[in-house]
């Protein structure tokens, strides 16, 4: 079936696919915003306008995840990778250290930040494997001197998981930016959350945090306002000028899933559409190699190799020609990865499954 507008199924790692029906809103929106006259991309981020949709937003995402009160919830700038270094900036004071648990080429940036800034210890680190598991069953205790545990719950790259929150002692701090509303989360196991917003939300240039009132107190005095998370939080995210077009988008992102069931129902779409695509690793004798091991495959990154390069390329040139886009795997993993979040649907994770199998059968 072709799909509207002649879109192609776009599996793209991120910025990735959006909702049709947000970007249908965006575009009718687009030259003159709720007859202000103007368009949102134009307007002041003081305007009442604008704050509304601000205010909106944030209570979208809060309702979405189910966050309590006594977090603050913050829309930023510079992507998840700021976050890399503003986190030990603000956490990790000298005589304390944090861990890391390793599952991945983002958890490996992450502490590349931390070790610049502070005493950073790998407590997991899944290299051994080539980042094909996750320590689901890592016991970690609270410690006196242990500032906070920081890991990453979907490692995009890879398409490796933690299927539930972890159950560790001490500030818990996550890089959600690949999965974050693609299944509920219990918010009170965390201190801080961030992500990017090019995955799973909006367009890229916003950042979303999500951090408790006792974390925020921790941080210490004397940073520049840019890097201290109490100057945002006071200022509800508008310090500065926020990315107002990418909050905009984010808001639809939101309202769209609130209005097809929350993160619930975006949870079992999410497993059914990863199902059809394990399910056809599965049963080819081989001939496709799953990345991840079972108990760590990622419903969101699809991860999985062919017996060679020349395989690779033939089946990547048919699925092209069937408008499956964007499936080269990163040069790390090699083969194939499949994104498929939120807003991706799921006939094109039925396409693909479907081409994998008549592939397999011609070329096995
Ligand atoms: C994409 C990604 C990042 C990097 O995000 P930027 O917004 O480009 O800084 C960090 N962590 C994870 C898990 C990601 O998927």
């Amino acid at each position: 079936m072709p799909q509207p507008y002649d879109r192609v199924f776009n599996f793209s790692a991120g910025p990735s696919t959006l909702p049709v029906p947000v970007l249908e809103k965006a575009q009718a929106e687009m030259m003159n915003f709720r007859g202000t006259g103007m368009s949102l991309m134009e307007m002041s981020h003081r305007s009442a306008p604008f704050e509304e949709v601000l205010h909106n937003a944030e209570a979208d995402f809060r309702a979405l995840l189910g966050i309590p009160d006594r977090y603050k919830v913050l829309f930023l700038q510079g992507g998840a990778s700021t976050q890399f270094a503003t986190i030990p900036m603000s956490y990790l004071p000298a005589g304390k250290k944090a861990r890391y648990v390793i599952t991945g080429s983002w958890g490996k940036k992450a502490l590349e930040s931390a070790k610049i800034l502070g005493d950073a210890e790998v407590v997991w680190d899944g290299k051994s494997g080539n980042y094909n598991d996750v320590p689901n069953d890592l016991a970690l205790d609270a410690s006196d001197d242990v500032a906070y545990t920081h890991f990453t719950s979907n490692e995009t790259i890879q398409g490796v998981r933690f299927s539930t929150d972890p159950n560790w002692g001490g500030p818990l701090v996550c890089d959600m930016s690949s999965d974050i509303l693609s299944r509920p989360v219990d918010i009170s196991k965390y201190d801080l959350i961030y992500a990017g917003a090019q995955k799973n939300m909006g367009p890229a240039g916003v950042a979303i945090v999500v951090i408790s009132d006792e974390m925020l107190a921790k941080g210490p005095d004397g940073l520049p306002p840019m890097f201290d998370y109490r100057v945002h939080a006071e200022n509800d995210s508008m310090y500065n000028t926020p990315a107002t077009w990418g909050i905009y988008i984010c808001g639809l992102v939101y309202r769209h899933l609130l209005d097809t069931g929350g993160l619930e129902a975006a949870a079992e779409r999410n497993d059914r559409k990863a199902k059809l695509l394990y399910d056809a690793i599965d049963g080819s004798n081989g001939f496709f190699k799953g990345h991840a091991v079972p108990s760590a495959r990622s419903t969101m990154n699809v991860t999985f190799t062919l017996a060679s390069d020349d395989l690779t390329k033939a089946f990547l040139k048919e699925a092209q020609a069937k408008q499956l886009d964007g499936l080269k795997g990163h040069r790390s993993v090699g083969g194939c990865r499949a994104s498929i979040y939120n807003a991706f649907p799921e006939e094109g994770c039925q396409v693909l499954a479907d081409l994998m199998r008549d592939f397999a059968s011609r070329n096995g």
